[in-house]
């Protein structure tokens, strides 16, 4: 069987890293910037960076419309950080009118913007994940958490009572940053779930 597309956005945001470990985790992974290219994967990942950006930059770049058809097509996606805000249906404190993140209703849930506060607020710690052994070294930057989860939504994970880490279906969304930490369980779970194993 010929290994999984995974496209990565590849608008802003740490896109090189999420390329990396979805290829040591086996899934022919490549950038995604235009139409075409999404029309060309099985899966996408949404990186962390800036949902802001981001979302203004899905519009210039005519991808909203078509992400969002996907999405509600069925296409199993993983958003980290800003790319989990993005798959949300509702976002508190999305930024200001005009230049707010765009919820791309791919997750019911209900995600809090730099919930765990300003850069400087950043933190990283170990953390329990449903279906894992080991804990999870998790990397939280300016990270969101969730607020509310709808009942088909399956928590994996929780910070600060908060939940970080979610699953519905094939979408799946974590507030922290597995692509910076080398462990791979994350995106072997996602390649898992693309192939329909998992
Ligand atoms: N605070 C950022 C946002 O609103 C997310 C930070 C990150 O992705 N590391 O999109």
């Amino acid at each position: 069987m010929s290994p999984p597309r995974i496209g990565v956005l590849a608008l802003q945001g740490d896109v090189r890293e999420h390329l990396a470990a979805l290829r040591v985790c086996g899934a022919d992974a490549v950038p995604v910037r235009r139409r075409a290219e999404l029309d060309d994967v099985d899966a996408l990942v949404l990186p962390g960076g800036e949902s802001t950006t981001i979302s203004h930059l899905l519009r210039e770049f005519d991808l909203l419309a078509p992400l969002r058809d996907r999405l509600a097509a069925g296409m199993p996606a993983y958003g980290s950080c800003a790319g989990m805000i993005l798959l949300a249906t509702e976002i508190v404190d999305a930024g200001v009118p005009g230049r707010a993140a765009i919820p791309l209703s791919a997750i019911d849930m209900t995600v809090r913007r730099n919930a765990f506060g300003r850069q400087v607020d950043s933190f990283e710690g170990d953390i329990a994940f449903d279906g894992f052994a080991e804990p999870v070294h998790a990397v939280f930057i300016r990270a969101p958490w969730v607020e509310r989860v709808g009942s088909d939504v399956q928590v994996l994970a929780r910070a600060a009572g908060h939940p970080v880490a979610v699953r519905q279906g094939k979408v799946l969304a974590t507030s922290f940053h597995p692509e910076v930490t080398g462990d791979r369980r994350l995106h072997r779970l996602f390649v898992e779930m693309v192939a329909g194993r998992a």
